[in-house]
């Protein structure tokens, strides 16, 4: 039986950890595709639509990750690189959705099953703040319409921080706005190149939530794929 540690701050990891990214994001793609009448402009399908969408928000992300695209070409641009995929050429389309994108979504609440349960468990114990690599006023929102910003006391995020997960400057720059040490800190998220190993680097323990069961435990301190299983060492 694992021995509970003394803990005393709990960074949770936001987007696919607490919040239900890809559910959310289904649910904004078919708003969109109404929205703008994306049959009547040849796109066949939402799930088609998604799906380039991913292949290039993936490449684009990772671009921006590396600092090497601003966040405001990032939102227009995946829309248009997936439009021309359907040989629809329009800019100011793909900036329109790309808006519309990233102010719809973060009111389309869907939480990880126990989120609530878990993190009114863990509040009078623990000090809990997020870190997430998210834009800021987006992941801020999100927090809100989920009425999960009551149970956090500090929202660090890599816009504010500079450098985003797994990059050890985030961490030092929550350590130092939270103050807490990686010695009595624990971090919980769902990636393991971004968390558990940004986390691992700079000492603090970590536990890899894995809701599909699509990862190995891969050293993580704890591995859990509900999050009602923090209770058991929390
Ligand atoms: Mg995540």
């Amino acid at each position: 039986m694992l021995m509970k540690k003394p803990y005393k701050h709990l960074f949770f990891d936001l987007d696919r950890t607490l919040w239900d990214f890809d559910t959310s994001s289904i649910e904004a793609f078919h708003k969109i595709y109404n929205k703008f009448d994306l049959k009547s402009k040849g796109v066949d399908s939402v799930e088609l639509f998604i799906k380039k969408y991913t292949y290039h928000n993936d490449i684009l992300w990772n671009q921006y990750r590396e600092g090497k695209l601003a966040k405001e070409i990032l939102r227009g641009l995946r829309f248009a690189h997936t439009l021309e995929e359907f040989g629809i050429n329009n800019k100011e389309l793909a900036q329109q959705i790309g808006d519309y994108y990233v102010e719809v979504s973060p009111l389309l609440v869907h939480l990880f099953p126990n989120a609530h349960e878990v993190l009114a468990y863990l509040y009078p114990h623990y000090h809990l703040h997020i870190i997430t690599n998210g834009f800021s006023e987006v992941q801020f929102t999100k927090l809100k319409s989920a009425k999960l910003d009551k149970y956090f006391n500090e929202i660090i995020t890599s816009e504010e921080a500079g450098v985003k997960k797994p990059d050890p400057l985030i961490f030092s720059f929550a350590f130092n706005r939270t103050k807490a040490r990686a010695g009595n800190s624990l971090m919980i998220g769902d990636d393991i190149g971004v968390d558990i190993v940004g986390a691992r680097q700079i000492g603090m323990d970590q536990v890899l939530f894995d809701p599909d069961k699509k990862s190995s435990t891969d050293g993580a301190t704890f591995y859990i794929n509900d999050l009602i299983e923090l209770k058991k060492f929390l």
